[in-house]
């Protein structure tokens, strides 16, 4: 770890330690947490995987990971701006991106912005290259039409990296694209054909917005294209890359997660007596604290390993199996670890007087948000077994498995 991004893993932790109080109010009020995102940009954490020549601290995804792990203990939502600032859409451009398009998103992160990505359907969810949303070529621009939904930050993100069907100016479908379209939700300021039509309500993270999106003829200049080297064919697969850094920033929330819980658990079994003793002497509950510990450690190994490699031919992201199964074994693991923290508190761990009961919530998510658990495990019995499992309604109906009725 260089120097500077040493010193940021020890600002991280102090601005654990200081938003911990409030976690709690941003969960009650379901507002996104500004003022948590101010320090986090003072403190360089916003973008610090950004090139230097750009402004950021060019930091690993190692490093990052760590500082993840930190502030997930304490405040879930702020982690996950945290992965959305340096893993995904972000790293995305770092990696694909024109110069001008780096020099122009890379000033927003380091503000405090946290981009969105825009692929989820309402009838593309697993089946994410099912996307209905299209980009048409018209002269020196593309015209977007469709809608997302599920989409995080929808409503205070700046940045959107959307994904849709390309058209060329014949209607000819060339494949699939990003395109960068920024945007100021705050002030109300859209570009035309950009709209928030609502937000979901969620059983946790609540201060995130989650939104539904809908584009109707909004216009995007050729030069905010997302293109991948290998063009739009086989560039979809390219983009969705930067999705396994995003992933192994997201197992690594859900780890710091049960990570913090741990430690709540191990101070309750010191302090709470039953039997005259402290539950800390029963070994029906060190066991249990055994298994969370291992559990954790298992993760944080996983996610580490996946941060640290590079996929083949130089991509600039995690291999895809160890981030699937890095998230995979981390996500579900979490929850059980979490759950098992909550029952050492009894009563207690059910109530909001203690922070279990959102840790419980917030958790949850991580074996659906980002590539289900089931998604994950099947991509990687694929990798095991060297089999390509068909991604379209079209390449299912290729292997003579008809479709069925919706
Ligand atoms: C909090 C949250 C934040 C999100 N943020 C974003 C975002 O910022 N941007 C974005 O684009 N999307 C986002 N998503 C959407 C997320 O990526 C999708 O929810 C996810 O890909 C699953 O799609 P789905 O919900 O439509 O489930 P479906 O695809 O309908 O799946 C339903 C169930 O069936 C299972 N399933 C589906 N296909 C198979 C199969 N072939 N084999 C076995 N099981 C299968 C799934 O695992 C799941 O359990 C977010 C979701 C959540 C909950």
């Amino acid at each position: 770890m260089n120097e500077s991004v040493q010193d940021t893993l020890q600002k991280a932790r102090e601005l654990a330690e200081a938003f911990a109080p409030k976690a709690g109010y941003w969960d009650q009020t379901r507002q996104y947490c500004w003022e948590n995102v101010e320090q986090l940009a003072q403190a360089g954490i916003m973008g610090m995987t950004i090139p230097k020549s750009l402004g950021g601290q060019g930091a690993s995804f190692l490093e990052v990971v760590e500082i993840i792990e930190e502030i997930a203990k304490a405040c879930t939502l702020s982690a996950r701006i945290v992965v959305e600032a340096n893993m995904g859409a972000i790293s995305a451009v770092m990696a694909y991106g024109t110069q001008a398009q780096k020099e122009f998103c890379a000033p927003y992160v380091l503000a405090g912005d946290k981009p969105a990505i825009c692929i989820t359907e309402p009838q593309a969810g697993s089946a994410a290259k099912d996307m209905a949303t299209t980009a048409r070529k018209q002269g020196d621009r593309y015209i977007i039409n469709g809608s997302k939904h599920w989409i995080t930050g929808g409503g205070v993100s700046k940045l959107h990296l959307i994904f849709a069907q390309v058209l060329d100016e014949r209607g000819q479908h060339k494949g699939i694209g990003g395109f960068i379209v920024a945007c100021n939700p705050s002030n109300n300021d859209l570009p035309s054909g950009f709209e928030i039509v609502r937000h979901e309500r969620t059983m946790g993270l609540c201060g995130m917005p989650e939104a539904e999106l809908r584009f109707t003829n909004l216009e995007v200049d050729e030069t905010m294209v997302l293109m991948p080297p290998s063009g739009f064919w086989r560039g979809f697969a390219e983009l969705m890359n930067a999705y396994n850094s995003q992933r192994v920033g997201a197992g690594t929330v859900a780890m710091g997660i049960a990570a913090g819980a741990l430690d709540h658990a191990k101070n309750h079994l010191k302090q709470r007596h039953q039997f005259g003793r402290p539950l800390a002497e029963f070994q029906g509950l060190q066991w249990m604290l055994a298994d969370m510990d291992t559990r954790v450690h298992a993760s944080r190994l996983m996610l580490h390993e996946a941060a640290r490699s590079r996929g083949p031919n130089g991509s600039a992201f995690p291999d895809m199996t160890m981030a699937a199964r890095a998230k995979l074994f981390a996500s579900e693991n979490a929850i059980s670890v979490v759950n098992d923290a909550l029952q050492m508190f009894g009563a207690r761990g059910y109530g909001d007087q203690e922070p279990l009961e959102r840790m419980y919530r917030d958790v949850r998510m991580f074996t659906i948000g980002g590539g289900t658990a089931q998604i994950l495990r099947t991509q990687i019995a694929g990798s095991l077994l060297d089999i390509k499992t068909p991604q379209t309604r079209e390449a299912y109906a290729e292997q003579n498995l008809p479709l069925a009725a919706e």
